[in-house]
């Protein structure tokens, strides 16, 4: 039997997905005005590599969460050393500001990525093996000006992009201050609730307590209803911080929730913790998430250095907004049509010229009836054609036709170039 019959076709991995034309007009105009947005509040590209030292992500994200327990891509490289694909950003760019000594010069830094992340998970609509983010970070700044600044850039991209929407929800997560004294009140309620607990929350209760505030399994929620607001525990620092964010999050007119729950899966975080959440996306509900995490840099070897960033997930943002309104592909500024191997000799020489002048320009490249080729402009949505015919060609002219009046008008060759770029810029 022949080799091709029997083979199937490959296929893309389970979770990973392709983003294709159609689909990436709308990634760029997002990309494109988060980028815009984020220059024009002081913050600077970082491109970060997509795979690190194991460690680093053990160390940041924590191993009692679950994306270091279960959800990481980690492998042995071919001599052994451990390596992990990036399941977020934050990591990493900690990593980058400690090791190019980067408060050296001015601990203030901005930062903003966007990129490809990594985590084994069960996929499902808006959560994938292989997923983007679009994320920002602020490093050394301990006021509270920098959380409300991250939080009003977030609700800002969001209005810009028409994601209307959605509600903050913040928290505060308090400080090694006075969480312990929340963590000592929670475990009270922990044990006596521990029959009701899922697997996952009984083996955390003790090592990472505030988790199970966080578990979505219907079970845990309910028995976690009455727990203590850990906002009740706050020390005076940390209870002044909330109050600046939440209020001048009022004065700047950014509507938000308080939410006691809001958690957070990572290890890392302290203080202000925020979500952006929506309706539109099912069970997952999260559309974008950050929180400060003073302690971070420091426990990876670098100097203090408070910080926060946040990270949007560009899928499910994408999803959202092509729910509403689906996008369409620009269609080709000319099409030309051309008779005959001469004419289309002289038409593709024609069209990388136009091209350079940034004019958009189809063409077929075979050999195809007029008939045909109209039929493909129409398909292609091609406001105006180029026809060059052998004859008319030879007599030093072209036609050009509008093709929502289908009126035509003959040009001369001679300063064709120019004639288009004027009459279609
Ligand atoms: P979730 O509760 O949905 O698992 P998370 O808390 O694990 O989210 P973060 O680590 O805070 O997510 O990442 C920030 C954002 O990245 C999330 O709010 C979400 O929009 C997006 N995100 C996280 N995991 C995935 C995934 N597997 N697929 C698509 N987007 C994701
Ligand atoms: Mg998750």
């Amino acid at each position: 039997m022949s080799q091709t019959t029997n083979q199937k076709n490959i296929q893309l991995i389970r979770g990973f997905k392709d983003i294709l034309p159609g689909e990436t007009e709308l990634w760029q105009k997002i990309e494109r005005t988060a980028i815009s947005l984020f220059e024009d509040f002081g913050f600077r590209e970082i491109r970060i590599p997509i795979m690190e030292k194991t460690e680093l992500f053990a160390r940041s994200i924590g191993e009692d969460t679950d994306i270091v327990e279960k959800e990481m891509y980690t492998f042995a490289d071919r001599r052994g050393d451990m390596l992990t694909l990036r399941p977020e950003a934050t990591a990493s760019i900690c990593r980058a500001y400690i090791q190019h000594k980067m408060a050296a010069q001015d601990p203030v830094r901005k930062f903003y990525t966007i990129g490809p992340m990594f985590r084994r998970e069960r996929p499902q609509k808006g959560r994938y093996r292989q997923f983007y983010q679009i994320d920002a970070e602020i490093f050394g700044v301990a006021a509270p000006y920098a959380d409300i600044e991250l939080i009003f850039m977030l609700r800002t991209l969001f209005d810009r992009l028409d994601v209307t929407d959605t509600t903050a929800h913040i928290n505060s997560l308090g400080c090694p201050a006075c969480r312990p004294r929340f963590k000592a009140a929670l475990a009270q309620l922990l044990s006596e609730a521990a029959p009701k607990l899922c697997s996952d929350c009984n083996r955390r209760k003790e090592r990472n307590p505030l988790r199970v505030l966080d578990c979505k399994v219907p079970g845990c929620r309910e028995a976690m209803a009455g727990a203590p607001s850990i906002l009740d525990y706050l020390c005076a620092d940390c209870r002044a911080h909330f109050a600046t964010v939440t209020d001048t999050l009022s004065r700047l007119g950014v509507p938000f929730e308080i939410d006691k729950q809001l958690v957070r899966g990572l290890d890392y975080y302290t203080r202000t913790a925020f979500e952006i959440q929506t309706g539109a996306l099912g069970a997952q509900s999260a559309v974008a998430g950050g929180g400060r995490y003073d302690g971070l840099v420091e426990s990876l070897g670098g100097p203090a250095t408070p910080a926060i960033g946040f990270a949007i997930g560009f899928d499910r943002l994408a999803e959202i907004i092509a729910a509403g309104a689906p996008v369409t592909t620009r269609p080709p500024d000319l099409f030309i049509a051309a008779l005959g191997e001469t004419a289309r000799q002289q038409a593709f020489e024609w069209s990388v010229a136009l091209g350079v002048a940034g004019i958009g320009v189809s063409m077929v490249y075979a050999d195809k009836s007029l008939k045909a080729q109209m039929k493909q402009a129409n398909r292609q949505n091609a406001g105006r054609v180029l026809i060059v015919g052998e004859s008319e060609l030879a007599a030093g002219t072209v036609v050009l036709r509008d093709m929502a009046s289908k009126s035509q008008q003959e040009i001369p060759v001679k300063g064709l170039i120019d004639h288009l770029v004027k009459a279609l810029c």
